[in-house]
């Protein structure tokens, strides 16, 4: 069901009947002018048992911002369909009304629609479908029966089950998962003869079943490239991160011969995000997941090499060419390197909890858990803006969330947006100066125990904790021949001490302690942890790679390796 409320009767009629025209075979499209009587069919349907997809409503059905309060009633009513606001114009047609436009900043910021339409516009091609279309897709993959490339059989809150879910969500990979003890689940296991004991199982497109499968089983059984090629490549990137991705287009595209070696999934953390606001070009917003499936695309149709499921596990340079050993004992070769491997989540270090991991305790991970948690009460634990989001994007599923936080107030780790919106979510609530001192359940886990500033000790029924208190560089395999912080974290270019270069050439910006070795994003000491930043960082270190390769041509300046004299 498409469902649509405006004041405005010609308005209402015009909309409805673009909807049908274009939607109407799929979905059925009904109308209301009044708030009440908006309100009451959506009651009805809700009693009926009707899917409602899509609810559009009028910035100004009753007064100012009455379109903003009923978009919040209906969402109490109907929590898994798309808010979908309608703003109009001005009587000249060419401009949103000051203050629509404040109460649209308020509604966006506070998390209280999906999507907004400007209305208007001669033909609804230009102004309407395009919109709508959007958030029925979105909904369709969250909510709808979805096309599925494999399918899941697992115990729900089995590590390896979780595991396999997050890896397919965050490759984007059309998936269904079937809980072993679902009706759906048991009937799966009848008709593929699915071996109880040796569970989670995949059941791929033709029928036939992986056992117990390894990430690298499904990559090979859905043709994932996972070995490299044995040529010597310009450029060999480590990580598909964001700043991984835009080094890899920007590489490809400029007629290097670019690979990239991926462990987990395409997007790094930005993959995990559940809505990136903050990145140029997207007004409305984009779900990390689609962004970073788009530049995966760009990237590939450029020409860029992706080598999935093996992690970088030593570098080192030969003869002037690198080569990066990959975990399952390959080597990709490359004039120039680029370190994007970014960071990876803290660990909570609560030994009660631990046995949970994956199948209650999760470290980011909520954009891949948020639907199966629906009616749950879970906690998300940290103070920074990725804790605040996960939050938001739970409290969606989740009958209550609670954030606890070890600092004395929101404001200092979180952006404004975000903590205006946490305290606008009637389902979100936040323990300050607090911390997980124990976890407690038995088959899987079910509360628990948060230590206050004063010592004094809270029991909260919990069946699931999301953990996001800051992360670390993993970088040891680097070797000592790239220089890092105290933490980890990669020194390049201005910020390399005299004794870690030895060339006579200053260091290229971005370039390690290692002559033609670059590290870009997360991974890189200094950097601000932000998309935007690791793109522009992915990008613009491809100019040092050029100069690099250039200085190596005949005739070129070349970098004596290190320890020479000066
Ligand atoms: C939940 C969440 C929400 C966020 N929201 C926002 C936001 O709204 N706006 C914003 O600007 N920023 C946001 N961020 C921060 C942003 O995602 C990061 O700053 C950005 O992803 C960093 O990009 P990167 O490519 O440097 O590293 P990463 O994204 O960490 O990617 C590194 C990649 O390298 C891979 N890798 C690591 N080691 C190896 C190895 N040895 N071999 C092979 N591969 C390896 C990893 O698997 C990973 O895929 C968010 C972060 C999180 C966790």
């Amino acid at each position: 069901m498409l469902f649509l409320v405006d004041a405005d009767a010609e308005a209402r009629e015009r909309i409805a009947t673009a909807l049908t025209r274009r939607f109407g075979a799929d979905y059925e499209v009904r109308a209301a002018g009044t708030e009440s009587e908006g309100l009451a069919i959506l009651d009805q349907l809700k009693s009926d048992d009707v899917r409602v997809a899509l609810i559009a409503v009028d910035l100004a059905l009753t007064g100012d911002e009455g379109g903003i309060a009923f978009l919040e009633r209906a969402h109490v009513i109907h929590p898994d369909a798309s808010r979908v606001l309608l703003v109009a114009m001005d009587r000249h047609g060419t401009r949103i009304p000051f203050d629509s436009l404040a109460a649209l900043r308020r509604a966006t910021a506070l998390n209280r629609i999906d999507v907004w339409v400007v209305k208007g516009g001669f033909s609804p091609e230009e102004w309407l479908y395009l919109r709508v279309q959007e958030a029925l897709s979105t909904w369709t993959r969250l909510h709808g029966t979805h096309h599925e490339v494999l399918r899941i059989v697992g115990e729900q809150w089995s590590p390896r089950s979780h595991e396999l879910r997050d890896t397919m969500s965050r490759n984007t990979i059309p998936y269904g998962f079937y809980p072993s003890d679902s009706e759906r689940g048991r009937e799966l296991i009848a008709a593929h003869r699915v071996d109880e004991a040796r569970l989670p199982a995949a059941i791929l497109h033709d029928g036939s079943v992986v056992h117990q499968p390894t990430t690298r089983d499904l990559a090979h059984a859905l043709g994932v490239n996972t070995r490299p090629s044995p040529e010597v490549h310009d450029l060999v990137i480590v990580g598909a991160g964001p700043a991984g991705l835009a080094a890899a287009l920007y590489g490809a595209s400029e007629g290097l011969r670019t690979a990239v070696v991926e462990d987990r999934a395409i997007g790094g953390q930005a993959g995990t995000s559940s809505m990136i606001r903050n990145y140029l070009g997207f007004p409305r917003g984009i779900s990390g997941g689609d962004l970073v499936f788009r530049a995966w695309e760009q990237a590939l149709l450029f020409g860029a090499e992706f080598v999935f499921t093996h992690r970088a596990t030593a570098l080192a340079s030969r003869n002037g060419v690198n080569a990066v050993t990959l975990s399952g004992g390959d080597e990709v070769l490359g004039r120039a390197v680029i370190l994007a491997s970014g960071v990876e989540y803290r660990r909570l270090g609560v030994p009660s909890l631990d046995r949970w991991t994956g199948a209650g305790l999760f470290y980011g991970a909520a954009a891949s858990v948020g639907a199966a948690l629906a009616g749950e009460r879970v906690c998300v634990v940290g103070g920074a803006n990725s804790a605040g989001q996960a939050a938001i994007h739970l409290s969606q599923f989740a009958s209550h969330v609670t954030l606890i936080v070890r600092g004395a107030a929101l404001e200092a780790g979180m952006s404004d947006y975000l903590v205006r919106q946490i305290q606008a979510t009637p389902n979100v609530d936040v323990r300050l100066k607090s911390r997980i001192a124990e976890g407690h359940g038995e088959g899987r886990l079910a509360a628990l125990e948060i230590e206050h500033a004063e010592g004094r000790r809270e029991t909260i029924p919990s069946t699931a904790v999301f953990v996001m208190i800051g992360a670390e560089a993993r970088t040891d395999w680097l070797g000592p021949s790239i220089r890092r912080d105290d933490h980890g974290f990669v020194l390049t270019g201005r910020d390399l001490p005299p004794d870690a270069w030895a060339s006579d050439r200053p260091p290229l910006p971005f370039e390690t302690s290692m002559a033609g070795v670059f590290a870009v994003g997360d991974v890189r000491h200094g950097s601000i942890k932000r998309v935007a930043e690791a793109v522009g960082e992915g990008s613009v270190a491809v100019g040092s790679v050029h100069q690099h390769l250039a200085r190596r041509q005949p005739g070129g300046e070349t970098a004596r390796p290190k320890g020479r004299a000066r």
